[in-house]
């Protein structure tokens, strides 16, 4: 039976669908979901709209609620949810359960901000006048969600739309839609009323098509491609659309020289290489401290060796399989240029078969300024940069078109603090790995990694409601 969208409240038979497969076992069928196009696109969006007026009365603590049983509802059925986002994204179990569970996290704590102050009162200038704030919904919202974090990334989205009281249409990359519509069933199941989400699956260009012409859209939220959201960006300009991207990294690691150096190689080689490099936080350049080069890099591929490549639900694999043939492909030519460019490989270097598998591969003597230390590779390869002095290391850190995330393994509060005040990233690390982020925290790129307000925390909140100003005279 393939699954159905989710529109104006009832599970829809597709009229045409797709097979996901296995990256790990390419002939294995995993589900098969439907390959919507505009009209779909357009009737979801209208039925959000007509849902709207009811969902924004609907008191906050009701709302706040309904996301408290949907967080139960992920909790108790954690292990087979972990097991279909594994199975379908490549995602090692370790990473897909703690993935489950920071989904059902995220949707706690949005609904405890029902609770909190819903705006503020401020002085007035004029007898007798009240000047008050307060946060209203927007109206409907689009989320346009990536394949690799299936289930927290629509929840971090969802959550905060939900609880403002905005109605939404979700729609989630064809490569590992399950999340979203294990995200649906936990809120259908804790009772959100009909056509307040709508989870409509497909591939993105009609999607944005249908996005550009609804009137109904007041807010997108989009995360993936630098390339495909700044399309999306271009279709949307005709528009008062208020719009989030969340984009591509290509995130420096730098190792200082008084770094414990093999605790420096475990944070490095686990930010590259968990998960196959498929995080836009991901490691994909280290650059290290010249005095401790080599040092250093005979650590990381100790640190590397140790990581288990294999299948996603042995509870010891650190390394999945890629996405699918075409992104291995993809890191193959990677790796290929990186050679013609002079590059050296270290360790790796080569796919592993049957499935999309790749080995955690790192390369020395690119040139930073060469397009593997320069594009996303979203693989598991990363290129060693040595560096003389801090500002060098922070110079050919800052040398990308990309801003998300960095770190820095130091126990030096001088050099910590010069590289926390110079490097330009939204998000920035001492003695942390590049990938991770609590979702209490603001999170976010700059430079082409990121536009418009940050998602998660607080910040959230602003990109999901408007502030009401009323002047009241008494
Ligand atoms: P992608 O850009 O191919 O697709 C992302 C989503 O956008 C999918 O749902 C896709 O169908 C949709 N889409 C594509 N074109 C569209 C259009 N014209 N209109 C509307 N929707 C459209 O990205 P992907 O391969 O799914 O994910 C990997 C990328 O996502 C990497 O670049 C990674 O760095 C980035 N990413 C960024 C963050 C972040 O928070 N910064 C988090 C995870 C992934």
């Amino acid at each position: 039976m393939p699954i159905g969208n989710l529109i104006a409240g009832r599970w829809q038979p597709p009229e045409r669908t797709y097979v996901r497969k296995n990256p790990s076992r390419p002939e294995e069928v995993v589900a098969e979901y439907p390959l919507s196009g505009k009209p779909e696109a357009m009737a979801a969006l209208r039925a959000a709209a007509a849902a709207f007026p009811r969902w924004r009365q609907t008191p906050p603590i009701e709302r706040a609620r309904i996301l408290q049983r949907a967080a139960r509802f992920l909790y108790e059925h954690l292990e087979t949810i972990a097991r279909d986002l594994s199975v379908e994204v490549g995602k090692p179990i370790f990473e897909a359960r703690a993935e489950v569970c920071r989904a059902a996290e995220i949707f706690e704590y949005y609904a405890a901000w029902a609770w909190q102050p819903q705006g503020f009162l401020l002085a007035s200038a004029r007898p007798a006048t009240e000047l008050r704030a307060r946060r209203v919904p927007l109206g409907v919202v689009a989320l346009i969600t990536p394949w690799n974090f299936p289930i927290a990334i629509p929840a971090w989205k969802l959550a905060p739309a939900l609880l403002l009281g905005n109605t939404v249409v979700l729609k989630p990359s064809t490569l590992g839609p399950c999340g979203a519509f294990h995200l649906a069933r936990a809120l259908e199941a804790a009772g959100l009323p009909p056509a307040v989400l709508n989870l409509v699956i497909g591939p993105g260009a009609p999607f944005g098509e249908a996005l550009a012409e609804a009137e109904e859209v007041r807010a997108v939220s989009f995360t993936g491609s630098v390339e495909a959201g700044l399309r999306l960006k271009a279709m949307l300009a005709h528009r008062p659309v208020r719009l989030q991207l969340e984009l591509g990294g290509k995130n420096p690691f730098v190792v200082w020289e008084d770094a414990d150096l093999a605790e420096a190689a475990r944070l490095a080689a686990e930010g590259a290489f968990f998960y196959a490099g498929q995080k836009c936080t991901a490691t994909s350049r280290i650059i290290v401290h010249i005095k401790i080069y080599e040092e250093f890099r005979d650590a990381l591929l100790e640190a590397t060796r140790r990581l288990k490549v294999g299948d996603p639900l042995d509870e010891a694999t650190r390394v999945g399989p890629l996405i699918d043939a075409a992104a291995r492909e993809n890191v193959q030519r990677w790796v290929k240029r990186g050679l013609e460019d002079g590059g050296r490989i270290l360790i790796g270097g080569q796919p592993v078969d049957p499935g999309y598998f790749y080995q955690p591969t790192v390369l020395e003597v690119v040139p930073p300024s060469a397009p593997i230390a320069q594009e996303e590779i979203f693989g598991p390869v990363v290129t060693l940069h040595p560096a003389s002095d801090l500002r060098e290391a922070i110079a050919i850190a800052n040398a990308t078109r990309y801003g998300l995330s960095a770190s820095i393994a130091t126990r030096r509060l001088d050099v910590a603090e010069a590289f926390l005040n110079g490097v330009e990233a939204g998000i920035v690390h001492v003695n942390q790995p590049t990938a991770g982020i609590e979702y209490q925290a603001p999170f976010g790129g700059v430079k082409d990694s990121g536009y418009g307000p940050k998602e998660q925390g607080w910040s959230a909140l602003d990109f999901y409601g408007d502030w009401k100003t009323l002047v009241v005279r008494v």
